[in-house]
């Protein structure tokens, strides 16, 4: 039984995918059978496929399963997987760790007074995105949980040299910025979803940790883990991210997020996570980690 490998995935772009992220390439009578894995507002906004849902509730069955999400807890509760209600969720890019559905008193406590010290106030990064001079761009902005701040953009609209300026000013805050989408996200360095990951693992005591994910707020996650997982398209696509510890999916789109499932299942079925699993819990060096595939 390999109940306490930690698997943390990812859900935007990763497991579910709303239609404009469908991006499949076969005939309409040949697309594979899609469920809904979110309502908003009476309307259904996100989906996996029928399969990727039978692996998902197969996984949570071999491992301990783990949604990792930039989502609000808001934004989050509207998400229904199938199969148990993960026992931890973590929410707001790592701002929350919900332990049955409960946000975590002491992890936020923890949190806060790290980015007292580490970030510039919230106020003075969503004041670069209030600019006049990105009206024809910045279409909404929004303030998530009081921890970071995104906006709905038009990207054909957006320059290049901006966002390149975002970046250099967010960095020199404490910030980071990270474009998915129509939605252009700036979060403090401290709010990462690889710490509250490391939490999770010492809390669970879970030797092994696999991730999935797709944009640079997921990097640290991929990066840090023992085998990581992102599929063909997204941010890091873009960016070419690659790791020793790295399989990209073929597919892209939808069909990528039963394909991720499919590799992190194999992975674990195959034992070696075991094997590479010696280090003490949420110590585990670089160097104990095991290159899997690309
Ligand atoms: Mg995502």
């Amino acid at each position: 039984m390999n109940a306490s490998h930690l698997v943390a995935c990812d859900l935007d772009r990763t497991l579910i995918y709303s239609s404009r992220a469908f991006w499949l390439e076969t005939d309409d009578a040949d697309a594979p059978s899609i469920v809904v894995s979110e309502v908003y507002q009476g309307v259904p906004l996100s989906y996996m496929t029928r399969t990727a849902e039978r692996l998902l509730v197969d996984l949570a069955g071999t491992a301990t399963f783990v949604p990792v999400t930039t989502r609000t807890v808001a934004q989050y509760s509207r998400v229904q997987l199938p199969g148990p209600v993960p026992r931890y969720a973590i929410t707001t890019n790592g701002g929350t760790i919900l332990t049955d559905g409960e946000p975590d008193a002491d992890w936020s406590r923890a949190l806060q007074s790290r980015l007292n010290t580490d970030a510039a106030p919230l106020a003075e990064v969503r004041a670069l995105l209030d600019d006049p001079a990105a009206t024809d761009w910045i279409l909404r902005v929004h303030t998530a949980e009081d921890l970071f701040t995104y906006a709905i953009i038009d990207r054909d609209a957006m320059p290049a040299t901006w966002i390149d300026g975002l970046h250099a000013q967010c960095l020199a805050l404490g910030w980071t910025v990270s474009v998915q989408g129509r939605k252009l996200y700036c979060v403090p360095a401290a709010v990462n979803k690889s710490a509250a990951v490391a939490e999770v693992r010492r809390r669970l005591g879970a030797p092994t940790v696999l991730a999935a994910g797709d944009s640079l707020l997921d990097q640290r996650m991929l990066e840090e883990a023992h085998f990581a997982y992102r599929p063909a398209h997204g941010e890091l696509h873009e960016a070419a991210f690659q790791s020793h510890n790295l399989v990209v999916t073929s597919a892209r789109g939808i069909l990528a997020g039963e394909e991720l499932l499919r590799s992190i299942t194999a992975q674990i079925l195959s034992g070696s996570p075991v094997s590479g699993a010696s280090a003490k819990v949420g110590s585990a060096p670089l160097a104990a980690r095991s290159p899997v595939g690309r």
